[in-house]
């Protein structure tokens, strides 16, 4: 099997991953503005625009899918979301966010406001509901629902054991250990999710924010 290449791009807050195997999809786009660090990236791995074959967004959060519009506009890819978090995308609104922490209390009144909020609106390309297999777009891997953080919360489970699993998993402050999400609209899903990942015993666990953690790391998770 050809490596799985994971690239993290820091953005502002989140995260973006640009995976190249056979093919690129990039998973998340960031905050609204974003586009232009993404293709940077991508550039920099001597990858053209066009040849991003697919935008994943792990979930419907302006964190996460702000720049979705624009980089489909720019590359020309398809963008799939799960179902359950395309109302999100059509009306360009994360909706409101249910802390499930004091710091999630409080970091909310930033992210609940502001450019994280509100995005440009799209129609998703794809709408994935069990699972959405990877290999068409030239990554050996599968996305498959993990909610609890969202409704339409999905991770990306790579051939080669490693997992990206959106903000599912949480960096802890000021630990940066990794922890439960500040926020979650069904935190009892969000623990049987982390226990599907946990099932699989990944290398790496990519995150939204912060990371990439072990899967030992992962362990005692809630
Ligand atoms: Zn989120
Ligand atoms: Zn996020």
């Amino acid at each position: 099997m050809t490596a799985i290449e994971v690239h993290q791009v820091k953005l502002g807050i989140a995260n973006a991953y640009i995976i190249r195997q056979k093919g690129t999809i990039l998973v998340d786009t960031g905050d609204p503005g974003n586009e232009k660090t993404i293709l940077d990236a991508a550039k920099n791995l001597g990858i053209a625009p066009r040849d991003i074959r697919l935008i994943l967004l792990t979930h419907g959060h302006g964190d996460h899918a702000g720049s979705a519009r624009r980089l489909r506009e720019m590359t020309g890819a398809k963008v799939a979301v799960h179902r359950d978090d395309a109302e999100k995308l059509r009306y360009g609104n994360q909706g409101k966010l249910r802390a499930t922490c004091l710091t999630g209390r409080c970091l909310g009144i930033f992210f609940s406001r502001g450019k994280t909020a509100r995005y440009p609106p799209l129609d998703p390309d794809i709408l994935i509901g069990d699972f959405l297999d990877l290999r068409p777009y030239g990554v050996d891997g599968t996305v498959m629902p993990t909610p609890g953080h969202t409704p339409g919360s999905v991770s990306v489970f790579l051939a080669d054991g490693n997992v990206i699993v959106g903000d599912l998993i949480f960096p802890s402050i000021p630990s940066e250990k990794p922890g439960l999400p500040f926020w979650a609209d069904d935190i009892d899903a969000v623990k049987r999710s982390i226990a599907i990942i946990r099932e699989r015993r990944p290398r790496a666990v990519y995150t939204g924010h912060g990371g990439p953690f072990s899967g030992e790391e992962i362990e005692n998770i809630g």
